[in-house]
């Protein structure tokens, strides 16, 4: 085979040595743009590889998101050519994340095209199809069909993977046509031998031979060293299955020694085991020992499953990410929400200028705690208190001194009372005082405490020390009409105008037998 012979005439490519990678140096992207193009048009993957990826990187800084997405599906190609296993996912979650903002167009087509294509390579064919349907319909929308060939291809590629093989075939077959058009010798030598090694599968030997025989040709004309040994793979497969076993490991020794020289991992890894289990039937033991070696070793750099479970690792965090975020969006929301209400609840059960509770809460409280009162005998008991002569301070000091003295005389009375019972002020310058567990007898002890801290009081506003006095009326549920709130709070106003009527700053209480008395 002639072709045979020029390729192992090629020069041999030196593993890549970088200097220009020196984090602290600045990055020329421009430099690294065009070596790693020519890199790539020149077949030297493996050397493209660290260019793309420090290209990738200073995209990503610049903020240069559309020629990310080139440089991210040049990465796709050095992956799939050299037979290097993608290790760089972020990129891949980047590119995902400029997709999301980017308005269609070519390079989005093909960036979404090489993320079902990588997804393709870790095995992850339903996930593929996704992308590649995405990038279908972007290219509909541009009708734009410069990208069908590569599309259809994957698309076939990974039909197959899935034992669909006349989906598969149907795709390849749409692909060669797009390949007519555009007249690219690599896109034609890829499908043609994705061709044969689709009807290689369908026992269609003839017809896989004659696509891979041009699959070689076109491999040849486009200087591609990885489409040429899967063409030459190919080939000796079909010699191997018509018992040229000899003509077909001679083939494949020769794609063995064109991989080996472009570090075409996958190619080398598939191209060993062939060899390997082939030497292994014509008992040549030590031979086949050899390739197995070579081909674990290989098997091993390629590392597939451990890079899927990395990459599925990286979607699902960040999935979780994107849940967390939203939670912590809800749970702030719900907060809000709350502190709203609980500040809505707080308006519209306290009074602003004591702190106290309303008038109208007070009735809530109270009617709860009377409804739930069925033990006898009703221990609650209330009372009203009224400050003596207000009025008169507002005429002496002022309203605003009023107030003061309405603020003092709410602390003092909350000070004076047991953390069950419930103050309120009832209005203007009056309080009233609910005392769940509380006997008259008791009631009337707390009444006179809370009128003595009053009278005790010393309030000082400006220069002046205010000092002044409060009536209390004292009623128990018991002996309330009904055992009603109502009931409750009418007896004990009652018993507030009789103190005040008995000359103020004192205490008295209902009393429904003889009323005259406290
Ligand atoms: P008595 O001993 O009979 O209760 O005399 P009094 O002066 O307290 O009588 P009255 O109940 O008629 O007067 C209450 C006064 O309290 C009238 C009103 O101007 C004043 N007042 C009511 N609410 C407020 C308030 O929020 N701030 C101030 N500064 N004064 C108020
Ligand atoms: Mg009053
Ligand atoms: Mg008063």
């Amino acid at each position: 085979m002639s072709t045979l012979a020029t390729e192992l005439s090629e020069p041999i490519y030196e593993p890549p040595t970088l200097t220009l990678l020196d984090a602290s140096a600045p990055v020329d992207f421009a430099y690294l743009q065009i070596e790693s193009a020519r890199l790539l048009r020149t077949c030297q993957y493996e050397l493209a590889l660290p260019y793309t990826l420090a290209l990738l990187d200073s995209l990503k800084q610049l903020g240069n998101n559309n020629a990310y997405l080139s440089a991210f599906c040049q990465l796709m190609t050095i992956y799939e050519q050299a037979g290097i296993f993608p290790n760089y996912v972020e990129s891949l979650s980047f590119a995902i994340e400029i997709l999301g903002e980017s308005a269609p167009a070519v390079e989005i087509a093909q960036t979404n095209l090489a993320i079902g294509r990588l997804y393709h390579l870790l095995e992850d064919f339903d996930q593929a199809q996704i992308y590649y349907a995405k990038s279908f319909e972007i290219q509909r929308h541009l009708l734009s069909d410069v990208l069908s060939p590569i599309s259809y291809r994957y698309m076939a590629e990974t039909y197959a993977a899935k034992d669909e093989m006349p989906e598969a075939l149907e795709s390849i077959g749409k692909s060669i046509h797009a390949c007519n058009q555009v007249q690219n010798p690599l896109l034609i030598a890829s499908s043609m031998n994705t061709f044969g090694d689709l009807l290689i599968v369908n026992n269609q030997m003839n017809g896989a031979n004659r696509k891979f025989t041009l699959g070689l040709q076109a491999a040849q004309t486009a200087a591609n060293p990885y489409e040429r040994i899967r063409a030459l793979i190919g080939l000796g497969i079909i010699h191997f299955k018509q018992n040229k076993v000899d003509l077909a490991l001679s083939i494949w020794q020769q794609a063995y020694s064109l991989a080996a020289r472009h570090h075409c991992h996958s190619l080398l890894a598939k191209v060993t085991r062939v060899l390997a289990t082939t030497h292994k039937l014509q008992e040549s033991y030590k031979v086949a020992s050899e390739y197995f070696e070579i081909f674990i070793q290989e098997d091993k750099l390629l590392s597939l499953q451990s890079f899927a479970t990395q990459l599925r690792n990286l979607e699902s965090s960040q999935k979780i990410e994107i849940i967390n975020r939203r939670n912590l969006q809800l749970r702030h929301e719900i907060q809000e929400r709350m502190k709203s209400q609980a500040e809505l609840e707080v308006l519209a059960t306290t009074d602003p200028m004591t702190g106290l509770f309303n008038r109208r809460h007070f009735f809530t409280l109270t009617e709860h705690w009377c409804e739930n009162a069925t033990e006898i005998p009703l221990e609650i008991s209330a009372m009203m208190i009224d400050i003596d002569h207000f009025k008169r301070i507002n005429d002496e000091y002022g309203h605003p001194a009023g107030d003061e003295v309405l603020i003092k005389v709410a602390q003092a009375i909350q000070n004076a009372l047991r953390t069950d019972d419930i103050l309120c002020r009832y209005g203007g310058e009056e309080f009233s005082i609910l005392l769940p567990n509380t006997n008259l007898m008791a009631a009337q002890q707390v009444a006179e405490r809370v009128r003595q801290t009053v009278e005790n009081m010393k309030i000082y506003y400006e220069d002046h020390v205010i000092q002044l006095t409060v009536s209390i009326g004292v009623a128990d549920l018991l002996n309330s009409p009904k055992h009603s709130v109502m009931g409750l709070l009418g007896h004990a106003d009652q018993a507030l105008f009789k103190a005040k009527h008995k000359g103020r700053n004192c205490c008295a209480v209902f009393s429904s037998q003889n009323p005259s008395q406290d």
